[in-house]
């Protein structure tokens, strides 16, 4: 598995303090709140479980699946909602806690669905961020890292299911899906 990979982008280490970071301003922003924090899966399910764990607050948390991708690395632009949420969202707080947002298409269209159920209001958090590759305006209100357009994997982002596992973030090299 290891390699596969080109070169490491982020280490443990650093993904654990830039996680501690984000958990500590969402903490800050949310007292009182309750805020139920929203993981997309599969990819956000490491960084969920490593955020809530730095957050100090009360919060909820709830999973959503949604498909935009299949096995490709280009974002086809159609989103299907494969689980959805148990919690209604009425009056409700919501951060939705993604691993990457690249064209931004999924993260404009979970939002735009989550604010019609009547959420009092909806943030994003996304532990990665490639401003490059959008095709529709979205700003993350959390980001942890800038990273430039290449397919990145480890740390619940994967290639066709695989490297999920991988406690570091890297460069999957080219011949492995090209
Ligand atoms: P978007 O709709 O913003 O183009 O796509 C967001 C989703 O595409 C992410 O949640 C992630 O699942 C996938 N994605 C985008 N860029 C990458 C990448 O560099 N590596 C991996 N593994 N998945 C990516
Ligand atoms: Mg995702
Ligand atoms: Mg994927």
């Amino acid at each position: 598995m290891r390699d596969d990979i080109e070169e490491i982008m982020f280490t443990p280490e650093q993904i654990q303090s830039k996680v501690a970071e984000l958990g500590m301003q969402i903490s800050d922003d949310y007292r009182d709140k309750n805020p139920l924090v929203v993981c997309v899966l599969k990819g956000a399910s490491l960084f969920m479980a490593d955020l809530v764990r730095n957050i100090s607050i009360p919060i909820e948390m709830d999973f959503m699946a949604i498909s935009s991708y299949g096995a490709s690395t280009q974002s086809s632009g159609v989103v299907r909602i494969m689980k959805d949420l148990e919690t209604g969202l009425e009056n409700r707080h919501v951060i939705i806690v993604e691993d990457i947002v690249d064209t931004g298409l999924t993260l404009s269209y979970l939002r735009d669905s989550l604010l019609r159920r009547n959420a009092s209001s909806v943030r994003i958090v996304t532990l990665f961020d490639k401003p490059s590759g959008r095709k529709i305006e979205i700003i993350p209100d959390y980001s942890g890292f800038q990273v430039p357009n290449a397919f990145i994997v480890g740390y619940g982002l994967d290639y066709s299911e695989k490297y999920r596992n991988l406690p570091f973030v890297g460069i999957l090299k080219p011949e492995i899906y090209s």
